[in-house]
């Protein structure tokens, strides 16, 4: 039998020959796990020596994982945050890092109402660009022909901001679409994509989905994949081609961009991509007309043969409704990522969502694991400090809380997953994506905590203060039957003096008043992203959540330890709820959301 030694891998048969060479990256990566981290760790220590912070611990030139697990702490946003303060304000000693700090990524998680801010450094960028070059290659060997084709991705920029000392603030992929790496990528057959740069780059959410959208539909025949990072980022794409189809279909039908977009950049380049093609608009038209929905995405784009979108963790509420868009398609998750690192990939992405389970790649940062159960958790009571646990060394079936050290100068950051070892791809580990710690409720990337929706419902509650009325108990549900979905709050209501009640209309400031009470992320999706419908409150009946306890005790819960639960999605809790509304109310307007952020 003969092989062919540059195309075949452990993996499977590479597409290509560069495919093979990522192939072969991903096998060394996970063979040598351990050694790998070691050096990580090594490079990281050595790297950052100098730097404020480790010298504050007195390694005294250790990079050893003993000396450096028994001086540094684990910590928390806020335990950094004084440092990165003082980068923001201006300070360009080596804080954190040795290599200058170029920008600062703003995560989508909050601290005190803003997104965190994390520096990075120019050479991140490289390493988030190779694990982007690893997800083709083992894309392509479960799904043949992609150099046939374009993919169709709703990729978006947000607003970005600078620090009062001038670095710019901004989402890790605003930072990498505006990247040289991204914009001046090589021309690649199996990485073709039907929007544009310049639709990319427009930061009017409403121009570029527009433009994008057209680019879709002009290139449709050729799209072999459909997708946007996350799952509510393409149902809200789909949801605008429900809403603008009319006008799409007339800009193809006649060859003249619609007078609302108005971005020179993307008016120039749409003069070279849209002609006028009144059979494409009678087949748009044909497809939208009836305001059937089921299957559109297979009913325009064709040769659609997966959707390329993250539907793990909180995006796995939108599966149903990708699924009655696409007929059912299969929903690939690729990768595994954050601000502050890039962690790994999915290699079987035509798994089910539920069986997805990400490797990490352990040359991208140093990474160590909390066990996350009761017998050795981190906030155990005997306040012991918590023993981490080596990438090499996780056991199958356990979930950890994921810890990590950066090449940009986070040392033993706890990120906020929580994961659970599910296999092993040689020696690197493979874990399914649990859950985001503290995270109550999340429509798009806005993260709300426990304490953010205490706050809100405080906020609002002040306004019935004048009908001597008060909040007595309330829950929360994320509702992503709407598109956009939106945040639900149940209130139950104590109105002192029955005639003289809150209004429907001081309600309906109620929900602003919360809302605008949320971090800026949940604003932004709100107001610039429309990403995020506005919020309702539903009053029910005096008593509900009484019948609630109840309802939870004849479960089995116990009564002296019973609390209301802040957040439900519990059908028969649900119906419950749903079916003792008295009253609805919506936020009248927008909530106030600004690009500039506060530092
Ligand atoms: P950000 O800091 O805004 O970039 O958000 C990063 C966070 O998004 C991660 O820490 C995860 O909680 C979540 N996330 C990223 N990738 C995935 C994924 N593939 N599946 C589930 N959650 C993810």
């Amino acid at each position: 039998m003969t092989v062919d030694l540059v195309t075949s891998s452990p993996l499977g048969p590479a597409a290509t020959d560069q495919d093979a060479k990522a192939l072969q990256f991903i096998e060394d990566m996970t063979k040598n796990c351990d050694s790998i981290q070691k050096n990580v760790l090594s490079e990281i220590l050595t790297q950052n020596a100098k730097t404020e912070y480790i010298q504050k611990w007195n390694l005294k030139g250790a990079t050893d994982q003993k000396t450096f697990k028994s001086k540094v702490p684990v910590v928390s946003y806020e335990d950094l945050q004084p440092y990165i303060q003082r980068i923001a304000d201006g300070d360009r000693s080596p804080i954190l890092s040795s290599h200058p700090i170029s920008e600062f990524l703003t995560s989508s998680g909050t601290s005190a109402g803003e997104r965190k801010l994390m520096p990075t450094i120019a050479a991140e960028m490289d390493r988030r660009q190779k694990l982007y070059s690893l997800l083709m290659p083992v894309m392509n060997l479960y799904v043949p022909g992609l150099d046939k084709g374009k993919g169709l991705y709703f990729l978006f920029i947000k607003a970005e901001t600078k620090t009062p000392s001038g670095l710019v603030a901004r989402p890790v992929l605003t930072s990498y679409y505006k990247s040289p790496q991204f914009k001046t990528r090589p021309n690649d057959p199996y990485n073709i994509y039907t929007s544009p740069n310049e639709t990319i780059l427009c930061v009017d959410s409403f121009q570029s989905m527009y433009s994008q959208m057209l680019c879709g539909l002009i290139y449709h025949q050729q799209v072999l994949r459909c997708g946007a990072v996350f799952a509510s980022g393409l149902v809200r794409a789909i949801k605008f081609l429900t809403i603008n189809w009319k006008q799409l279909a007339l800009d193809i039908e006649t060859g003249f961009l619609n007078p609302k977009i108005t971005d020179p950049d993307i008016r120039v380049c749409m003069s070279k991509i849209l002609k006028p093609d009144p059979d494409l608009a009678r087949f748009v038209t044909a497809q939208c007309c009836e305001g059937k929905w089921e299957g559109i995405i297979t009913r325009i784009w064709p040769n659609t043969k997966y959707l390329d979108v993250i539907v793990t963790g909180a995006m796995a509420q939108y599966i149903p409704i990708l699924d009655f868009y696409s007929g059912n398609l299969p929903q690939t998750c690729t990768m595994y990522a954050s601000s502050e690192c890039y962690f790994g990939l999915n290699l079987t992405p035509m798994v089910k969502p539920s069986e997805v389970s990400y490797t990490i790649m352990p040359n991208m940062g140093y990474f160590e694991f909390i066990p996350h159960d009761s017998v050795n958790s981190v906030s155990n009571s005997d306040d012991s400090p918590p023993q981490l646990i080596d990438l090499a060394d996780l056991e199958l079936g356990r979930e950890y809380e994921l810890v990590i050290s950066t090449y940009s100068g986070l040392c033993r950051y706890r990120v906020g997953d929580i994961l659970r070892v599910t296999g092993f791809h040689n020696s690197a580990p493979q874990f399914k994506f649990i859950r985001r710690k503290n995270v109550l409720l999340s429509i798009d990337a806005d993260k709300t905590d426990e304490t953010e929706l205490q706050n809100a419902v405080e906020k609002a509650s002040e306004l019935l203060k004048a009908f001597n009325t008060a909040v007595v108990e309330y829950t929360s549900y994320g509702d992503t039957k709407t598109i956009p979905g939106h945040y639900v709050i149940y209130w139950e209501l104590l109105v002192k003096d029955p005639g003289y009640g809150p209004s429907q209309e001081v309600l309906d400031q109620c929900c602003l008043a919360m809302e605008d009470s949320l971090n800026s992320v949940y604003r932004q999706s709100r107001v610039a992203d429309n990403s995020i419908g506005p919020l309702e409150i539903r009053v029910v009946k005096n008593g509900t959540f009484e019948e609630l306890m109840d309802y939870a005790i004849s479960r089995g819960a116990s009564i002296n330890q019973y609390k209301v639960p802040r957040c439900v999605s519990f059908t028969p809790i649900m119906e419950l709820l749903d079916s003792r509304v008295v009253s609805t109310h919506f936020s009248p307007s927008a909530p106030h959301w600004v690009p500039e952020r506060r530092f």
